[in-house]
């Protein structure tokens, strides 16, 4: 698209018309976006155009200003701020709420250029790894319109899979980037925590909240990681790190991204490949990291020990951090607003949120609240956080000893049929056993297609020490030279023709018939 518009052979208008077009044909049956703002993104593309006649007539080095993003279009996870637009964090507690203000990466990306379409869906508060605990009814995947997109970040990620967007942002608190963007079988990356501002950003867990990209490939993901990430002033824990501007120079050519594997050391931590693994997962995994071994990376076997207390510790430090952020939500500053007969603000205050959270979030600030109470803080938060020293400690040794980057999988298993994990959140909770620890320790991790497993995507997850995105990002490129000639790379999900069909059920219908409801 970049190409395109700089020849001047299509316009920003014409790409976020087809945008609009995409999501209008599609997303009744995928319910990725909760909120498109078309006027909003035609306003946009036009000065996107205006602005690149003016680069144009400036030549060469008026073109070579404009970020690779400049007139393109994409979607925010509705948990990000912009001005005027509606922000639900898929919650109905802030249905009618309307930021007065960007977020630091909105302005960043208005800054690029780049076209904002909309909001899409995601876990209520950004609590699930199905996108079913939307307040706003589910999204389908577009590999197959019965099964989940993965989430939190389900909405953004089914978007840039079923071509509605090139690119989307999400948040990965213990893996909303990753694991979606494994279950739809496109990149995602979660960022070190403090690459990118929280300012603006719906607060779920403040020390694990990490903001980043979706993509269709590797250099797309780092040119909308190059926009957002960097130090802003308003968000005290985003770090005065250089971005560095080698992530808008991803080699193009498959040889020479190729050849940036000769040498490079790679761990496989045998505690990743968890027993209850898909065989298929497993298989593509492995997979992957012989094709890397064979192009010349050096992979050997690594035991990270505490990665058994990831998920306990996250389900004690993620609940109790929400539960504060959460508290927030009283029924007076934000959105759903309840009055009860009695007019005493308690009664009040219950009602909102009695009916404005859902379930999850309810069962988050229950654990959380408890975690931190008197008389438990100490065996509860304070031990999580020594667990998590430990879970730290496990990679600096890692990578102390000479291991660039760890190879593991992203999910234990592929995207599966909506309702399978809804009456159990121990098995919801167990499917981010391999991105957990990541967040626990603040490190940046990456999620590549690495085949399909019976006909659905599989995750390649590659994790490297803090501010190693550059290099996480060069490995993905290589990853994609040498298998740029996979069957599977070509493959288009297969719910997309009907997704196309007006009669198609919208995935809440389909929900409610595979949990024996009539919709
Ligand atoms: N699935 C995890 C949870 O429910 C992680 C969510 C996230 O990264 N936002 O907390």
């Amino acid at each position: 698209m970049a190409a395109l518009l700089r020849a001047g052979s299509v316009s920003s208008r014409e790409l976020a018309e087809v945008a609009l077009a995409a999501i209008s044909a599609t997303d009744r049956a995928l319910h990725a976006w909760l909120a498109v703002d078309a006027d909003g993104a035609l306003a946009a593309a036009d000065a996107a155009d205006r602005a690149l006649v003016a680069a144009r007539a400036a030549g060469h080095e008026g073109l070579a200003g404009l970020h690779p993003l400049h007139g393109v279009p994409l979607g925010l996870k509705d948990l990000v701020s912009v001005r005027g637009l509606p922000c639900t964090a898929g919650s109905r507690i802030l249905e009618g709420y309307r930021p007065p203000f960007d977020a630091h990466i909105t302005e960043r990306l208005r800054t690029a250029g780049a076209v904002i379409v909309g909001k899409l869906n995601m876990d209520e508060f950004a609590m699930g790894s199905s996108t079913e605990h939307s307040g706003f009814g589910p999204t389908a995947n577009p590999w197959d319109l019965d099964r989940v997109p993965g989430g939190s970040s389900g909405g953004p990620a089914a978007a840039v899979a079923a071509g509605h967007v090139p690119v989307a942002i999400g948040t990965d608190t213990g893996g909303s980037i990753r694991q979606p963007a494994a279950l739809c079988g496109i990149v995602g990356l979660r960022p070190t925590y403090g690459r990118v501002s929280r300012y603006g950003i719906v607060a779920f867990a403040s020390s694990l909240d990490q903001v980043g990209p979706f993509a269709r490939d590797v250099r797309d993901a780092a040119a909308l990681l190059h926009a957002v990430a960097g130090r802003d002033e308003r968000d005290a824990t985003s770090a005065p790190v250089p971005v560095p501007p080698e992530l808008l120079d991803l080699p193009g050519s498959d040889e020479v991204a190729a050849a940036t594997l000769r040498g490079v050391r790679l761990g496989l931590p045998r505690e990743y490949f968890v027993t209850g693994m898909e065989p298929g997962v497993e298989a593509a995994v492995r997979a992957a990291a012989a094709e890397l071994a064979a192009a010349g990376a050096d992979v050997v076997d690594v035991s990270l020990p505490h990665t058994e207390y990831g998920l306990a510790t996250y389900y004690i430090v993620a609940p109790a951090e929400a539960s504060a952020n959460l508290a927030r939500y009283d029924g007076v500053r934000y959105g759903h607003s309840e009055r009860g007969s009695g007019g005493d603000y308690i009664t009040d205050y219950k009602l909102t949120r009695g009916h404005g959270f859902g379930a999850e979030v309810k069962r988050r600030i229950m654990l959380g609240t408890y975690a931190l109470s008197a008389g438990y803080y100490d065996a509860y938060y304070l031990k999580a956080q020594k667990v998590r020293t430990l879970i730290k400690a496990d990679f600096d040794r890692a990578f102390a000893g000479g291991i660039d980057a760890l190879v593991a999988p992203t999910s234990p298993g592929v995207a599966w049929p909506f309702g399978a994990k809804m009456a159990d959140p121990v098995a919801m909770y167990a499917s981010d056993a391999c991105t957990l620890p990541v967040n626990m320790a603040g490190l940046p991790a990456i999620s590549l297609p690495c085949g399909l497993a019976e006909g659905l995507p599989v995750g390649l997850q590659l994790i490297g020490p803090a501010w190693s995105e550059l290099g996480l990002l060069r490995l993905g490129r290589a990853y994609e030279a040498i298998t740029s000639s996979a069957a599977w790379r070509t493959a288009t999900p297969p719910g997309l023709a009907s997704a196309a069909d007006p009669t198609t059920p919208t995935p809440a219908e389909r929900a409610a018939v595979l949990a024996g409801v009539r919709p």
